[in-house]
């Protein structure tokens, strides 16, 4: 009972161990770094959150920083001087359009009373042009108003021929004198003097081809469209076309300051004068030509239509703007407005002292596509570099479908100096891909974790087993010391008794002496017999137990066995049936193995019979084998304990009413004998009815 308590105890303590040395602290460890993983994240997340905030924020700073300085380059007031005097060549104009280009802007200037000044086109109204074009010269003006009296109303053309001369003569000016030229030009076509007209005309080319004449129209194609009228009447079949296109191309270039409808006319004009001459041409290269002139395109074109929009659209804008931010002048100003569908943002601000001390404004309008397409994702790509994030340039009403598929990572940003359509939405990938890690990481501890567990607890529970076995195997042990010792005590206090009985008592009768000599003997026998077993068993422990295998008569040994026993048997008040067939064939075997199987199994029917003391013993011939069976109608053995009767030491936990002493070892060492000869052994038992043990050996 208490190696028992022991074990239990001993168990109890494992498992205390387990809890407080291994689960504990494993519970506590997992806790702490729980903690600490969720701690990390948390942080990770703020830091990355706040830098998203702090990026984005400087994010917009920067481009409408770069913004602000992309306008100041170009709103000052050296930049718009440049176009402010009727010197600007046309060459140098297109130079400066160009330069402008790459800074997506297209400029503008107005003068205090919001005339156009720049782009300059026909029709100027500011006051920088008009003085340069009034240049009065009474005389003049008298002289030519007689001169046209004789051509127009008198119909006078020679006379008008010579009243023109005269004006040339006192003309102080260029344009005066084309003025004459073209009068002079005019009455010789009515004279029909074409050749002195052609000469006219040719010189109002050659000389004053830039001057407009009185209806604004530019000598320069007014001088080609004559000479080709004359030519068409009088076949002269000078060559016009090289003349037409150049004419074309300074059209296109803005190299006469006309107004829209000249300069539509003129164009249509020439175009269909070029393609009749062309298709009349023999040279095929006009035509090559004349494609190439069609497709450029045209700079002045473009300036009339933008001067059309800044007279319809901005001109009154900035009025607005300008009377309501009347004090801040010198400070940039921008709008941004739309107008049939097209969205337009323009910055401008006042010059004052600019020319003649007068204020003027200077302004450009932004190239919205480039703004959206190049310059801000260019400035936006910097960026981009530096911090890692993510920029875009979303329209108000895309925000929302564009953040919510990246939702809590992203942060989207108003424009705040420049009034543009635009969000700017910032992106943060570090903030996934930290959600993504994060999800990865807690799978792997988790499953890390749930690996740790599981071999702690089948480590605990392997340990749990052996110790059990260990503390089981222990009790055994104990149990056999026990059970030996005192089995061997019995026989050795028997024979002691007796012995000291024949020394001491001399008068004993022989009867008696007999019987205390056959006691000595027997024990003596009984004591041998078990330690043989016990040798036997540690031989078979170490390994070194050897049979010696040798033909024989097996049914001799079963039976001198058996006499030897009968004696001791009957005297126990056993009946004995023998039944021993002659059949048995000579089989090998070693003898003394087979002799202590037998003595085993008969002193167990012996030590396990109580009231009905019959012993059978059988040995039979079957096919192959021999087969050796002895039953008693002992205690029996319960149905649960029939496979364990052979494991060592064990001994059956049945009380029985009566005291069976032994080892636990004769069943292993007979089961062992069986093995090594090949044979099987069974039991068939009924608990009160008896048992009966058979065993085959093979032949
Ligand atoms: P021991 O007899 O020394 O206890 P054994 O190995 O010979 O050891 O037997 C093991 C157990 O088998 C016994 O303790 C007993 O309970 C049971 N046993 C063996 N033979 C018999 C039998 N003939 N009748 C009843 N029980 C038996």
């Amino acid at each position: 009972m208490k190696p028992l308590l022991k074990s239990i105890r001993a168990q109890k303590k494992i498992i205390l161990i387990f809890l407080f040395a291994i689960l504990f602290p494993l519970v506590t460890v997992v806790y702490l770094s729980i903690d600490t993983f969720f701690d990390r994240q948390q942080s990770t997340k703020r830091l990355l959150e706040s830098n998203l905030w702090i990026s984005s924020e400087s994010a917009l700073n920067q481009i409408e920083n770069e913004l602000v300085r992309l306008e100041d380059d170009i709103l000052n007031s050296q930049f718009f001087k440049q176009f402010s005097f009727d010197t600007l060549s046309s060459s140098k104009r297109t130079n400066i359009i160009k330069e402008l280009d790459k800074k997506y802007s297209i400029p503008f200037l107005l003068d205090e009373k919001f005339n156009i000044v720049h782009p300059r086109t026909g029709n100027d109204e500011s006051k920088i042009f008009k003085d340069n074009i009034n240049i009065s010269n009474l005389k003049f003006d008298i002289e030519f108003q007689k001169a046209e009296t004789f051509e127009f109303l008198q119909k006078k053309y020679t006379k008008a021929i010579k009243q023109y001369w005269k004006c040339f003569s006192i003309a102080k000016n260029n344009r005066n004198k084309a003025f004459v030229l073209e009068g002079i030009g005019r009455s010789q076509y009515s004279l029909k003097k074409y050749s002195l007209a052609v000469e006219s005309y040719k010189l109002l080319y050659e000389e004053y081809p830039k001057i407009l004449n009185k209806a604004g129209h530019p000598y320069g194609i007014i001088s080609i469209l004559q000479l080709y009228e004359i030519n068409k009447f009088q076949g002269t079949n000078a060559n016009l076309i090289p003349k037409l296109f150049d004419a074309y191309k300074k059209l296109k270039d803005g190299y006469w300051l006309i107004n829209s409808s000249s300069y539509a006319f003129f164009i249509s004009e020439i175009k269909s004068i070029l393609e009749s001459e062309i298709e009349k041409s023999p040279n095929v290269e006009y035509k090559k030509q004349y494609e190439l002139l069609l497709n450029i395109s045209s700079s002045y074109l473009q300036d009339l239509l933008f001067k059309n929009y800044l007279n319809t659209d901005v001109i009154r804008k900035i009025e607005e703007k300008l009377l309501i931010a009347n004090n801040e002048k010198k400070q940039s100003k921008r709008f941004f407005f739309s107008t049939e569908n097209k969205w337009s943002l323009v910055s401008l601000r006042e010059f004052t002292n600019f020319v003649d001390n007068d204020t003027y404004i200077g302004g450009f309008k932004w190239e919205i596509d480039s703004l959206r397409k190049s310059i801000i994702p260019l400035i936006l790509e910097n960026i981009s570099a530096d911090t890692g994030l993510k920029y875009s340039l979303s329209r108000e009403e895309d925000v929302g479908a564009l953040t919510a598929r990246i939702p809590g990572n992203s942060l989207t940003l108003s424009f705040r100096k420049f009034p543009l359509p635009w969000k700017l939405v910032i992106v943060q990938p570090a903030l996934n891909n930290l959600e993504k890690e994060t999800k990865k990481e807690m799978l792997i501890f988790g499953l890390l974790l749930t690996i740790l567990i599981i071999f702690m607890f089948m480590g605990a529970l392997l340990l749990i087993r052996d110790f059990k076995r260990e503390s089981d195997s222990m009790r055994v042990k104990t149990d056999f010391i026990h059970n030996v010792s005192h089995e061997l005590k019995t026989p050795l206090s028997l024979i002691r008794l007796y012995g000291e009985t024949l020394l001491i008592k001399e008068n004993l009768k022989e009867e008696e002496k007999k019987d205390a000599f056959h006691v000595i003997t027997k024990e003596s026998e009984r004591l041998s017999h078990m330690i043989n077993n016990i040798l036997d068993f540690s031989k078979i422990e170490m390994g070194k137990r050897e049979f010696k295998f040798e033909k024989g008569n097996f049914a001799n040994v079963i039976r001198d066995t058996l006499n030897s026993y009968r004696y001791h048997l009957e005297k126990k008040g056993f009946k004995i049936t023998e039944e021993i067939a002659n059949d048995i064939p000579i089989i090998a075997f070693d003898k003394e193995a087979i002799e202590g199987l037998l003595v085993n199994i008969l002193s167990n029917a012996i030590k396990y019979s109580s009231e009905k003391k019959i012993l059978t013993i059988k040995l039979t011939k079957q096919n192959r084998d021999v087969l050796l069976q002895v039953s008693d109608k002992g205690i029996g053995i319960p149905a649960d304990e029939l496979t364990q009767i052979f494991d060592r030491f064990y001994r059956s936990k049945q009380k029985s009413g009566f005291e069976a002493r032994g080892s636990g070892l004769g069943l292993t060492l007979v089961k062992h004998v069986v093995n090594s000869h090949g044979g099987k052994i069974k039991v068939e038992s009924e608990p009160g009815e008896g048992s009966s043990f058979s065993i085959e050996f093979p032949i």
